[in-house]
Order: C-alpha cells, then structure tokens, then sequence
C-alpha cells in the first residue's frame, strides 16, 4: 500500500533521504497544477542546504557498504523492481497524467518506456564484464573489472518524469552507486511513487535519495566534492550550465539538450503513411517531445501532400487526460503556452505562412487549460526564428527541398542533433541518409526512432553534452570507472634480476 497515494495525492511532496520520507523544513514551496484546469495539485518542497548535505551524507555512506552486495543481489532488486512497476503501470500512469496532463495511454508509454530501462538494470551483470587478455607476456595475464564511482546525481526534466529517472536511478544504483535524483518540480508525484516501489522493491536504505527544487538546490549538488556524476536531461541553456559547472568540478557529466528533429519525405514514400506518422509525431504529447518531429522537409513532389496533412492535423484536438477523443494534451504551464504562442506570432511577423493556427484553441469544460491547437507553417527558412530554435508545441515547420542532397545539407546545417527520420521506398536514398546525416538518432519509415535500452540514447551536436550516452552498455560505462589488473603468479623459471625498461618479460 502506498504511503503517500492511498488517500489520493499528496499535497506537500516529501523528500526522501537516509530512507526515510521526510517532510521538507523548505520555507519556499512550488505549486504543482492540473495543466488543464490550473488547479493546485500539490506543492513541492525547494530543499534546504542542510537537507541536500544530508542526502549527500547519507548517499556517501550509504555507497560503502552498498558497492560490495554481490551483483546477482543487486539484479534481483531490479527484477523485483520491474516486476513492481508493471503491476502498478496503470496506477502510475493515472498519477502521471494527472500532473502532466497527457492522454492516459500517451502516460502509459512514459511509463512502459521507464520499465524497459529497469528490465535492462536486470541484466547488470553481464553489463558490467570486463576484458580478459591471457599471457600478455610470458606467465603474465591482464584483465579489466568495472567498479562503481560512488555518489551519482540525476536532474530530470517535466515531459517524462518516469521514463527519464528510469533512465538514471536503477542503472547507476545497479552498477553499484548510490543517487541522488533532482526530479523536475513541475511534476514530482510521479517520482515520489516510482521511489515508493524501489524501496518496496527492497532497495535499502541509502542507495537513493531524492532532493526537490531548483536551481539552488542542482548548484548545492553540482559543487558538492562527494558528487562524482551528473546526469542531466532538460533544455539547452541549463544543460550547458550543469556540463559547464559539472566538469569545472572535475566531475563527469553527460547532459541531454533540447531539439529540432526534421522528417524528410521523398516522393516516393507512401503518402498515408507519412501524414499520419507526423501527425502523431509533429502533435503527440502537445509537442512536448525532445524526440517530436518539428520540421518535415518535403522533398520534390511530396510538397503536394501538404494540404492532405493539413486535413489530418486539423481533425484532431487536445483535451483532458481522461478524454479518449483527446489527441494530445495542454502545455505544462501558462507560461509554457505563452512561449509557444510567442513563437506562432513570431512565425508570422516573420513571414513564414501559417495555414493551420492553433492559437485560439479552446477545449469544452476547460476554459482554464493551457491548451494550443495542432499548428503548421509552410514557406519556413533557415534563418527564422521558428526554426533555429526549440518551441516545444504542436507546431511543425514544413520547408521544400529538391533534392535528397538539398535535405542532408540543411539537416546538417541545424545545431540540433537529436533525433530525425526518412520516409522512403528507396533502399539507397535510405542508406545514404542512414551514412550522410549528422543527428545521432536516425529513423528509417519510424517517425520517432528511440532506441530500445540495449542500445543507448545517442543524441549528437547541440542535443548532447558529454560523450557516454543514456542507457544501454554506454550508461553502464558513464557510471563506472575501469581497473585494469596485470597478473604474473611466479613460477621457477621466470630469468632472474631486475627488469630496468618497461618492457614486460
Ligand atoms: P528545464 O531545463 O527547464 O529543467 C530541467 C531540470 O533542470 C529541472 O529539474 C529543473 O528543475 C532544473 N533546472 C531548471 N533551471 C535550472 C537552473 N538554472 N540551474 C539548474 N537546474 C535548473 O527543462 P524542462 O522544461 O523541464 O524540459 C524540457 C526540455 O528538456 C526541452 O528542451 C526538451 O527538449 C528537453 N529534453 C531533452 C531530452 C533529450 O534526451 N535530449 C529528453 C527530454 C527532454
């Protein structure tokens, strides 16, 4: 039974540290609202100093006696982890749209996508192998283990808060640290409840922590010496603050930035299939995707199906979580909103066509919401405003190209590198794409081509700081340091004296 959810939400989140849930002594609290109706759903606590040195403290201790639990213990804790997690899918995902406002299925799959992580933390032992060379010289074998780093660090962003601490927590905590996770303070409960089940999981006290806040309490943990990691996921101007602040102390650091993901449609591609992959991946979760589709680039003829998905985007609306006509939901915030009104103005003034506007949307029942209608703009060049930057809404960019070549060069040309895909029936316009674009995660005919956890996240260029990636076997690495062991055991015949060069005999 849940601690905090068996009454309904909590209204003031509580943090957890030492493995106790403990209520903030916060003097500043940030109201968490149903983004469809504006109405407070809770409060979240910005931690105290002393409360984020407590967590470190008990992070660090904690990391002692936790390194040394044997592997296969450690797996059996995310296996029953998981296992938890698809019981209580559907409850999480109810927690999670109430918060975000996303569709009860759209939250589903943040949660589906979270488990997969934790499914892949199962496997930590095969993961964490090391390499063996036998008789590198004579007698002499040289192997590598992988050894935890101590305290890690996760910062998460608002539009997944189970699938992107999923990605953190149980990978670094199964590789043999302790964590400390900074969720988003626009949607804590979702967090609060997946940390519920780790411990029920029989995660013990210590290996996870969680700090609510902003960016008072992210610099404490930055600047903190104990802090050897940090992962962070959020928007371009605070992930270069965390990987510039991150490394200036000397620590590790992989941060996860903002986008613009283009689709490239060649002609020969089958046109149903492109109008509904980017509706569902130009609109879906109001936009609020770092891997949505942004900007189609339409190649040759397929400029010609442009009033076609203009037909498709405008039969479908926004609306509350729990509205099954609903294709997406509100922005997070007002201000969310605005910014992405701002930026419809902007497309405007600066010239570009708006021929579907989303401005005015209103949603039956909620006159409150923060809600933006699906948006498109044709006649977009690279100079705008529109297209250089991330405006996280469903608004979508379409530019026209002439050739394939003509696409790679602009694609290559955007400082994001996140993600991108190909609509075609060409197996060579494919490969040469697949070769030629600079963006780390390429889609062939799949709109939004996010790696299963066995691969990792390979967001490129201005979407990526840091070289080890999310999940998959990088994340074990970014969460490991290598030690490297050079063995002889002696036997009678080793040549005696001392060996004067470096030179291994
Ligand atoms: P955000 O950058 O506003 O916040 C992210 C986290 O940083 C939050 O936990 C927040 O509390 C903290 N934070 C905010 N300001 C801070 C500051 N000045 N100093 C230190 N910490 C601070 O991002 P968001 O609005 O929550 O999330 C949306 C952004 O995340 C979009 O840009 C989206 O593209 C990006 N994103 C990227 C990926 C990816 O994998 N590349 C995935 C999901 C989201």
């Amino acid at each position: 039974m849940s601690k905090h959810f068996s009454n309904g939400l909590p209204k003031r989140v509580p943090l957890f540290i030492e493995g106790e849930w403990t209520n903030s002594e916060a003097s500043q609290w940030i109201p968490v609202t149903n983004p469809a109706t504006q109405e407070v759903i809770c409060e979240a606590p910005c931690a105290t100093e002393a409360e984020v040195e407590r967590a470190v403290a008990s992070a660090k201790k904690t990391f002692e006696s936790w390194k040394d639990v044997a592997v296969p213990v450690r797996a059996r804790i995310m296996l029953q982890y998981q296992h938890l997690l698809k019981e209580h899918h559907d409850e999480i995902a109810t927690i999670l749209a109430k918060e975000t406002g996303k569709t009860f299925d759209d939250a589903k799959g943040d949660v589906w996508r979270g488990i997969e992580v934790v499914e892949h933390a199962c496997n930590i032992a095969s993961l964490m192998m090391g390499e063996t060379v036998e008789n590198v010289a004579r007698t002499i074998d040289c192997y590598s283990y992988t050894q935890p780093l101590g305290v890690c660090m996760g910062i998460t962003p608002f539009n997944f808060p189970a699938m992107i601490p999923l990605w953190m927590f149980p990978l670094a905590i199964a590789a043999g640290n302790t964590f400390i996770l900074k969720p988003s303070e626009q949607d804590p409960l979702t967090p609060t409840r997946l940390v519920e089940l780790f411990e029920q999981a029989g995660a013990p006290k210590g290996v996870l922590q969680v700090i609510h806040g902003g960016k008072e309490q992210v610099n404490q943990l930055l600047n903190h010496p104990e802090v050897k990691a940090v992962s962070f996921v959020g928007s371009v101007p605070v992930g270069e603050h965390v990987y510039r602040t991150a490394t200036q102390n000397l620590k590790r650091a992989q941060c996860f930035a903002g986008a613009k993901n283009h689709m490239v449609v060649m002609p020969d591609a089958n046109k149903q299939q492109v109008i509904n992959n980017l509706v569902g991946a130009g609109f879906g979760a109001a936009g609020q995707r770092c891997m949505a589709i942004s900007v189609a680039v339409m190649v040759g003829e397929s400029k010609e199906w442009i009033d076609d998905l203009k037909a498709a985007a405008s039969s479908i609306r926004p609306g509350a979580w729990d509205d099954k006509d609903a294709a997406y939901g509100p922005q997070i915030s007002p201000q969310a909103r605005d910014k992405v009104l701002a930026f419809i103005e902007k497309g405007k003034q600066e010239g570009a066509n708006c021929i579907l506007d989303g401005s005015n949307c209103v949603v039956e029942g909620f006159p409150d919401g923060n809600w933006v209608g699906p948006t498109i703009f044709t006649d977009v060049t690279p100079e705008m405003e529109i297209y250089q930057k991330e405006i996280f809404g469903p608004v979508m960019c379409i530019m026209t190209v002439d050739t394939l070549e003509e696409a790679i060069a602009l694609i290559n040309n955007c400082p994001f590198g996140n993600g991108t895909s190909i609509f075609t029936a060409s197996g060579a316009c494919a490969r040469k794409y697949q070769h030629e674009i600079l963006v780390g995660q390429v889609g062939i005919n799949v709109p939004v081509p996010v790696p299963l956890p066995f691969f990792s996240f390979t967001g490129w260029r201005g979407s990526f700081f840091g070289d080890q990636h999310a999940y998959g076997k990088q994340a074990v690495r970014f969460y490991t340091e290598t030690k490297t062991v050079t063995a002889r055991w002696f036997d009678d015949d080793i040549p005696g004296g001392p060996n004067m060069t470096i030179t291994l005999k």
